[in-house]
């Protein structure tokens, strides 16, 4: 029985991986949730899967949560504190991070010293001090897993194999809801147009990454880390259909693909069993209605993300830690309708080119690039409203 905590239980990727252990009964127990601002639902969760302890954003969330669980014999911790307790509970195996953004660098740190797996769908930490966290696994032992789609079909293709018979590893994408559309078009996006993503239910953050194809540069950071292999070898194809998840392609010309359903379950669940395979709940691929699989190159002059993502892998160090943070800055004033949908993209070019960039930097670093950043996008976005006459 494997005992897990879950970071992050009340958003998507954390429901669907309680819809997966539940599946799963006697594979699982729940030592620990989190959860920000959604209180009922936690509570409503740690009832029915008794973790020991849950932590939840803040006292007046805390408050709630006790006068619900104490008779259960719930402890309620908060805040960050509260994350590292669970991240380093002594009875968890594995910690899974479905947190959402730089949040969960702390907790993944903390969560690796301590010894724990670590199942990663929060991709944020791994684009912020990837190379800290590889090297800190490494001394401890300790694995980190990936639990997002795509990142997941590439360590799905790669077992087994040997990294230096890798010739390249080709990230899919969706393309998001505006793929095909004109710049001139994509001015004015809204934050509701940009919400309804084509294929996958997913956070707001995650979602207008995916929009903007951001995602899929912060993506190409976490599997530079994760697999070992500079930015450069690793493409991006748009597939609007979300079958094939990734590809490998090998020194022989091999090219290695999986393909399900969209459906976050399979790779979640792959994490968690892992090395096993069990069945799933996951709608079967049937090939014979597919119909047909299209493939097509990014437009790096319509969706900059991806340009500036490879930018910042490149130059290493500190700046994708200060694209990380300027972009978190960017999409909450893009969905607070501050700035326009391809504000989000200049600004985080703006604030990637100020910056005076440290190499090789340590945790400390890592984090003062982080505020650097925020406070600079803060600085770009009023300059730019500034100069913006009509802006509601
Ligand atoms: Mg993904």
């Amino acid at each position: 029985m494997k005992r897990i905590v879950i970071l992050g239980s009340t958003g998507s990727i954390g429901r669907n991986s309680l819809d997966v252990i539940e599946g799963l009964p006697d594979q699982f127990q729940i030592v620990g949730l989190s959860a920000g601002r959604n209180i009922d639902l936690l509570c409503e969760q740690a009832i029915r899967h008794r973790p020991s302890v849950v932590c939840v954003g803040d006292e007046e969330g805390a408050e709630v949560a006790r006068g619900c669980l104490t008779p259960f014999g719930i402890q309620v911790t908060t805040g960050p504190e509260g994350l590292t307790g669970l991240s380093t509970h002594p009875d968890a195996d594995l910690v899974l991070n479905a947190l959402v953004g730089s949040v969960g660098l702390g907790p993944t740190l903390s969560a690796i010293r301590a010894g724990k797996t670590v199942a990663m769908a929060n991709k944020e930490p791994l684009v912020m001090a990837g190379g800290i966290l590889v090297r800190e696994a490494r001394q401890h032992g300790v694995d980190l897993f990936p639990l997002d789609s795509e990142p997941s079909a590439l360590w799905q293709c790669l077992k087994g194999e040997r990294i230096h018979e890798v010739k390249r590893l080709i990230l899919t994408a969706s393309g998001g809801p505006f793929f095909g559309w004109s710049l001139d078009r994509m001015k004015d996006i809204s934050p509701e147009q940009a919400l309804n993503h084509p294929t996958w239910r997913m956070g707001q953050k995650i979602t207008v990454d995916s929009a903007t194809l951001m995602n899929k540069g912060l993506e190409i950071i976490e599997a530079r880390w994760l697999f070992d292999l500079p930015a450069s070898c690793i493409d991006v194809v748009i597939h609007r259909q979300s079958i094939v998840h990734s590809l490998v392609e090998f020194v022989d010309g091999s090219v290695i693909a999986q393909m399900s359903c969209p459906d976050m379950r399979l790779p979640i669940q792959h994490a968690l069993t892992y090395p096993d395979r069990l069945p799933t709940r996951v709608e079967p691929l049937n090939l014979l209605r597919l119909g047909q699989f299209t493939f097509e190159p990014p437009d790096m002059e319509r969706f900059p993300g991806l340009r500036l993502c490879y930018e910042a892998a490149r130059l290493e160090g500190t700046a994708p830690a200060v694209l990380n943070a300027a972009n978190e800055v960017a999409v909450n004033q893009f969905l607070n309708g501050q700035i326009g949908f391809l504000d989000v993209a200049a600004v985080n070019e703006e604030v990637l080119s100020a910056h005076q960039g440290t190499p090789e930097p340590n945790i400390e670093e890592v984090l003062e690039a982080d505020r650097w950043a925020r406070g600079e996008a803060v600085r770009v976005i009023h300059r730019m409203n500034g100069r913006t006459t009509v802006r509601v």
